[in-house]
């Protein structure tokens, strides 16, 4: 049977906003070595701007009108910031919407083939002009995620968001290392971006990783004690699923709710620490 102590540690969890599915994982989480964070959608998330806006082979409100209808359908947060922008304008239907998870966003839209995705992912199904790539690591030095779109194999332009990080994400890490607990960022974003916003935050980052990527980062973390792998994505699933902890935004995706062990409720990331000190009280209290 369930300690009551464990019971009262459910139920506390769920007052401070953070929804624990079980009893184990409530016992775990106080003695994890790692949290590893998922960046977009997650340290960040404060509702990401699009901050600019290239029109290379269309005008720039074509750019934003097209990017949005590809995105029509999109969960990722990029995405609802590329739909404010285009409030106002006509958004073309999209059809075959499709995810590439940690890469991209393709549609038919107007009977053409669009995408919208990283530069690293444009650069595998088109050819970036040396111009457009220097105009690509100038809005990244910047801290901004730049995402192409595409029509076919032809850029037709390129849109710059700027994600901020959540209000209490410095607090967060910072309560993590109090806690003696090591916060590393793995990110599918790419790494001058990552950077810049580590630097900020005060943490260890490792950029332009795919879902299978993070999972296998999560695995060789595991060999030097517990993780708990916090995230919001579908491209955050299975290094939940791999993680000794999982925990999902709740604002994430559904795949990532379910595959997690734990959901942060309230907007925010503070609640790990709440979760690793709860933890810690309640298995002292059944010790
Ligand atoms: P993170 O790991 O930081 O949460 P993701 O793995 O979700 O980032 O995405 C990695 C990169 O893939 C993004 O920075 C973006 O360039 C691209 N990408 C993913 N999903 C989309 C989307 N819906 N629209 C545009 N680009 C996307
Ligand atoms: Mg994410």
């Amino acid at each position: 049977s369930v300690p009551a102590a464990v019971t009262s540690g459910l139920a506390a969890g769920a007052r401070r906003g953070v929804l624990i599915k079980g009893g184990a994982a409530l016992e775990t989480i106080g003695s994890v070595r790692t949290v590893a964070f998922d960046k977009t959608g997650t340290l960040t998330g404060n509702r990401p701007q699009v901050t600019d806006v290239l029109g290379l082979r269309a005008p720039e409100a074509e750019v934003v009108a097209l990017a949005a209808a590809v995105e029509t359908g999109s969960a990722h947060p990029l995405a609802a910031a590329i739909r404010d922008r285009a409030q106002g304008q006509a958004v073309p239907a999209a059809q075959d919407a499709r995810a590439v998870a940690g890469k991209a966003v393709t549609a038919t839209v107007q009977g053409r083939p669009l995408a919208v995705g990283s530069p690293r992912y444009a650069g595998e199904v088109a050819a970036l002009s040396a111009d457009e790539q220097a105009q690509v690591a100038r809005l990244e030095e910047q801290g901004k995620t730049v995402v192409v779109l595409l029509d076919g194999s032809l850029v037709l332009g390129l849109i710059a968001i700027r994600d901020e990080p959540r209000p209490d994400a410095r607090a967060a890490v910072a309560r993590l290392k109090a806690l003696g607990v090591r916060p590393l960022m793995l990110t599918g974003d790419n790494a001058r971006t990552g950077r810049a916003i580590a630097r900020d935050l005060g943490l260890e980052v490792e950029a332009e990783l795919l879902p299978e990527d993070k999972l296998r980062r999560v695995a060789a973390l595991r060999t030097a004690g517990k993780v708990a792998m916090v995230g919001d994505g579908i491209n955050d699933a299975p290094a939940l699923a791999q993680a000794d902890v999982g925990i999902a935004m709740g604002s994430g995706t559904d795949v990532a709710l379910d595959t997690a062990d734990a959901a942060l409720l309230r907007r925010g990331v503070t609640g790990v620490g709440d979760l690793i000190e709860l933890s810690r009280a309640v298995m002292t209290n059944i010790r």
